[in-house]
């Protein structure tokens, strides 16, 4: 069965970066009738907080984004310890005590030598009585991975044949001079452990996933499948990473974005499908493919998502706001034909209340001077017509074309503007039987 997992480190709010991992992973887990993990990734316990967990759930919940099974690292130390007692044991984790501003002058030499900047292993040539001087200075070791200096390769689920040569790749460090764990260790015993199947992240991890793949090996598991998506650019091409701060889930929502303009705007963002508002979870997962995706940037806009919004109320079905409309006082016999009326002429749900008191005849009717005589014959011939239906606005304006000589625009807008106090809006003609008599 298939298994992904969303796996946040809870050191601030999801942001629109964030989402498109997430949705990625949810949307490949539902579209193989698989389960979908959210992982909280919390072995920073300095740099992590309580508030964003919370967050994270909430935008998840918000979005409709349920997952199958819950876990956090910080829960789960006593497994790192024994993987990391595994490795060094087979002799793959091995204790360095450079501090960071060492580490940051050889690499400085080793950039002006025209070297990469990787990590010289000078800690495997320390003997045990190295180690003690250093200890007894009061060093503390940090911990590195071995890694195999040999190329790595995959066939990534969406960049297709890919291989990194870990030669060139500095060991990682896995437990931090604190004793704390880093992800790249316990994000494989998790994998392990919970059975994933498949792993989708950004392309930021390529080399993450050559070192994570190593860690398998070590630990005697089995690789996942890895697809490593695009990441997201603004309008101009340019990152987006500095700006992603603003663009939280939080402040989306808060714009009156709705959740399925949302998803159905990052969901298609990097693929060569188009754009298209959904109407419902269900129709997402159908139509997603992740062979679709693209190693192009994807290109993130706040208006192209406006837009969408916009087009998606516009197909939003009468179920998703029924209880909406009840609260706002629409009499349930008319609420399913009053909502497809009104969908296309509101830009956010916030338009409702007007066209409420549209219904209700709260609204200023606007009659301009010229119009008078005719408003007032139009009106009577109406009430003359009640009860209203289907027919009666083309039956009155019919009669009131032949009666007073008008045609056209002339005829119909000084009506709908004396009903609805505006000169836009849905089919009269349907409209009207709704009106409050
Ligand atoms: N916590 C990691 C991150 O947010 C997870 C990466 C992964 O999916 O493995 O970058």
């Amino acid at each position: 069965m298939t298994v992904t997992r969303f796996a946040p480190s809870p050191t601030g709010r999801l942001h629109v970066g964030n989402l498109r991992p997430a949705l990625l992973n949810w949307l490949h887990a539902r579209k193989q009738g698989g389960q979908f993990v959210l992982r909280i990734d919390d072995t920073d316990a300095e740099r992590s907080k309580e508030e964003h967990v919370d967050a994270i759930k909430r935008d998840l919940d918000w979005l409709g984004l349920g997952w199958d099974r819950f876990e956090r690292q910080s829960e789960r130390l006593a497994r790192y310890d024994a993987a990391a007692d595994e490795l060094r044991a087979s002799g793959r984790l091995y204790p360095c005590y450079e501090t960071a501003s060492e580490l940051d002058i050889r690499r400085k030499i080793q950039r002006q030598a025209g070297k990469p900047p990787v990590y010289d292993r000078a800690a495997l040539k320390l003997t045990d009585e190295d180690r003690a001087k250093l200890e007894a200075e009061g060093r503390r070791p940090h911990w590195r991975f071995k890694l195999d200096q040999t190329r790595v390769t995959w066939t990534d689920g969406i960049r297709g044949d890919t291989n990194v040569d870990c030669a060139s790749v500095s060991d990682p460090v896995l437990i931090r001079e604190d004793g704390g764990y880093l992800y790249t260790l316990c994000s494989v015993c998790d994998d392990i452990d919970f059975g994933i199947t498949d792993v989708i992240r950004g392309e930021d991890h390529v080399t993450n996933t050559a070192t994570q793949i190593q860690i398998f090996d070590a630990m005697g598991g089995r690789p996942t499948a890895f697809a490593h998506h695009s990441l997201l650019v603004d309008e101009e091409g340019a990152s987006l990473s500095k700006r992603l701060g603003s663009l939280t889930l939080e402040s989306i929502r808060e714009q009156g974005i709705e959740p399925l303009a949302l998803l159905s705007y990052m969901a298609r963002l990097g693929s060569s499908d188009p754009i298209e508002p959904r109407a419902s979870h269900a129709e997402l997962i159908e139509g997603f493919d992740l062979s679709r995706y693209g190693r192009a940037p994807a290109r993130f806009s706040m208006g192209d998502l406006a837009a969408l919004n916009t087009r998606t109320l516009h197909v939003k079905p009468y179920a998703d706001v029924a209880s909406l409309l009840r609260e706002a006082d629409v009499p349930d016999a008319i609420a399913e034909p009053f909502w497809h009326l009104i969908r296309e002429n509101i830009d956010g749900l916030d338009g409702i209340p007007n066209w409420v008191a549209i219904l209700n005849g709260g609204h200023a009717p606007v009659v301009d001077p010229d119009d008078t005589d005719y408003v007032t014959l139009a009106l009577a011939r109406l009430d003359a017509a009640k009860p209203w239906g289907a027919e009666t606005w083309k039956a009155v304006t019919t009669d009131l074309k032949a009666e007073t000589g008008r045609k056209g625009r002339a005829l119909f807008m000084p009506l709908r503007k004396a009903l609805t106090g505006r000169n836009d809006g849905p089919d009269m003609a349907a409209l009207l039987p709704l009106l409050k008599r």
